[in-house]
């Protein structure tokens, strides 16, 4: 079953009668529930814009989105959308709202209506899910990036959404931070929440079960990351890069030293290397 279904959707922000910014031009797209989808894209490519419209903040102006059958756009939907795809944006700090950790947390059940004993289990559920349980009564101004970010998802699957959308989560962290919020966006899909990871990192791509490549508001490419990321000269005429260890597989098989192209991890390349040996 999908998840969220795109119709030949259009998207535009009207700033003036002439000034017109057409950010999602013409997606069709079905995201399978359970499934782990990277997209990638250059700056304004309209990536965000195309998870705002994955959960209702944006409406199309043209063809449909539908959230397990809910169409974004009827009023009726509206809440039930919300409720069903999380998103965790860029910033840490701007998505924090109570001084204390557990209210944070706490906060979007709480706005859903949850009764009281229930949000008190979901805190510690979400909190021990993104092995923060630990730092349940302190305060969220002294954690790290990754650890504020972590909250951030804790405060979301507080609520109890069945997809969730990372927009650029990890772009304001340190390696660390960026490994730990990753870490946890896998562990959730394998428990069977849908993840959607947006991200300018190819390397966090790598682990996807589908990247998609966004360009001027279409899709690209769209394939394995395997798939996608043996494309390189696709990915370079859309301002793309390939994962490291392939840039170095396509450097050395460019030399010469033929470990194959189509190499995507560190180990990988190693192993072709050793073997060359
Ligand atoms: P990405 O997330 O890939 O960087 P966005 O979806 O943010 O892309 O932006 C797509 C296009 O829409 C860009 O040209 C951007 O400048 C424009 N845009 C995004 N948000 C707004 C907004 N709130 N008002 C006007 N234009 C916007
Ligand atoms: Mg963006």
């Amino acid at each position: 079953m999908s998840a969220i279904e795109l119709n030949n959707v259009y998207f535009s922000y009207v700033l003036s009668e002439t000034d017109i910014i057409k950010a999602v031009r013409g997606i069709s797209l079905s995201i399978e529930e359970g499934s782990f989808v990277a997209i990638v894209g250059h700056n304004g490519s309209g990536k965000s814009t195309l998870a705002k419209l994955f959960n209702g903040l944006l409406v199309p102006d043209y063809g449909t989105v539908k959230v397990f059958g809910m169409d974004t756009k009827d009023a009726k939907n509206v809440f039930d959308v919300r409720k069903s795809v999380g998103m965790v944006f860029q910033n840490p700090d701007n998505q924090m709202v109570a001084s204390i950790i557990e209210d944070d947390i706490a906060f979007g059940p709480e706005n859903l209506g949850v009764e009281r004993e229930e949000i008190i289990r979901r805190v510690d559920w979400a909190l021990e899910k993104v092995g923060m349980l630990e730092h349940k009564k302190g305060t969220p101004f002294k954690l790290s990036g990754g650890q504020k970010q972590r909250l951030a998802i804790a405060g979301i699957i507080a609520m109890k959404p069945k997809v969730i959308v990372f927009d650029e989560s990890t772009a304001m962290l340190d390696p660390q931070g960026r490994a730990e919020v990753m870490k946890v966006a896998h562990e959730l899909n394998k428990e069977g929440m849908t993840v959607i990871c947006i991200t300018h990192y190819m390397e966090e791509a790598l682990g996807a079960d589908r990247l998609i490549v966004l360009n001027d508001g279409k899709i690209a490419l769209d394939g394995t990351p395997k798939d996608v990321f043996s494309q390189y000269d696709k990915l370079k005429e859309n301002r793309l890069q390939v994962p490291l260890a392939t840039q170095v597989a396509i450097a050395l098989d460019e030399a010469g030293i033929k470990v194959g192209t189509n190499i995507m991890e560190k180990d990988e390349l190693v192993d072709k290397l050793c073997q060359l040996l």
